[in-house]
């Protein structure tokens, strides 16, 4: 399907789940668009982890997005925490089996040994940037480099991603910067499901610590973790969604950009909607 047409049925299925929420929200327990064939199959209702917001800030509920197949809800403790001041009503939520400082929970991502990866790291690789940023840029796992020296993105995609960071008139200091899985895959293969659920936990409280306005979520491991989606990432990119009350913008993971610079001009065009949405959240 032409990507024009993707996004125009993406516009009518954001719309449609506007509806719908107004409509639950004045307290009608059953909802049936008219003639909308397709809109309310039930693989297309809202799961509440992950929602658009539109350009009043509202958070309507996310769209199932055409050739995206909705995963299932994260497996989040119940809710212990709001976000005051952003979009949504989703709050943030702390692990209670977690640490609850980054100093450690780095410590205890040090001794993980929840997953096969830990026969094979060299060390872990927990974040760089303050606890305080106001942006959290997220990618898939350490490489070679980032397991060497216990940073993340500190090698070719690394230095892609500093010129990325200093276009959008930021410092690498001012970011975190953090992956979905703390421990390298051999070879720098994907991410197996089974390692994304044992890591993904301490991913979701860094983000309950830092509580950033604003999470770019690079490449689609990224995506998936946070949003459970998958897909082509074409059709995806610089659309804002939420997690948990956070918007998340999805844009190509720097390593994808190395691999296939004709993707560079849609990646400008993300961070430039990462640079606007930060201002106009930290106005
Ligand atoms: S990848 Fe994550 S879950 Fe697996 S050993 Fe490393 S820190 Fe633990």
């Amino acid at each position: 399907m032409a990507r024009g047409v993707r996004e125009e049925l993406a516009g009518i299925a954001s719309e449609a789940r506007v509806l719908l929420e107004r409509q639950r929200a004045r307290g009608r327990k059953r909802i049936v668009l008219p003639d909308a064939p397709g809109l309310n199959s039930p693989e297309e209702k809202v799961s509440g982890s992950a929602r658009g917001v539109d350009e009043a800030g509202a958070p309507p509920a996310q769209a199932a997005l055409p050739g995206f197949e909705a995963l299932a809800p994260p497996p989040i403790a119940p809710a212990s925490r709001g976000v005051p001041g952003l979009p949504g009503t989703q709050p943030l939520a702390l692990h209670p089996d977690l640490p609850d400082s980054l100093e450690a929970l780095a410590a205890a991502v040090a001794g993980c040994r929840r997953c096969p990866l830990c026969e094979t790291r060299t060390q872990t690789v927990f974040s760089d940037g303050p606890p305080g940023a106001r942006l959290l840029f997220v990618g898939e796992a350490p490489g070679a480099d980032e397991d060497a020296q216990g940073l993340p993105f500190v090698g070719r995609a690394g230095q892609l991603l500093n010129k990325m960071i200093a276009a959008i008139d930021l410092k690498r200091e001012e970011v975190y910067i953090c992956n979905v899985l703390k421990c390298r895959p051999p070879g720098n293969r994907t991410p197996q499901p089974s390692e994304v659920a044992q890591c993904l936990p301490y991913l979701e409280q860094q983000i309950a610590l830092v509580r950033p306005a604003l999470i770019c979520a690079m490449g689609l491991p990224a995506v998936g973790a946070l949003l459970r989606l998958k897909g082509p990432m074409g059709a995806i990119h610089g659309k804002t969604f939420e997690y948990r009350g956070i918007p998340v913008i999805p844009t190509y993971h720097p390593a994808a950009l190395l691999r296939t610079p004709s993707f560079k001009r849609q990646a400008w065009e993300d961070l430039q909607i990462v640079r606007d949405t930060l201002k106009r959240l930290t106005a």
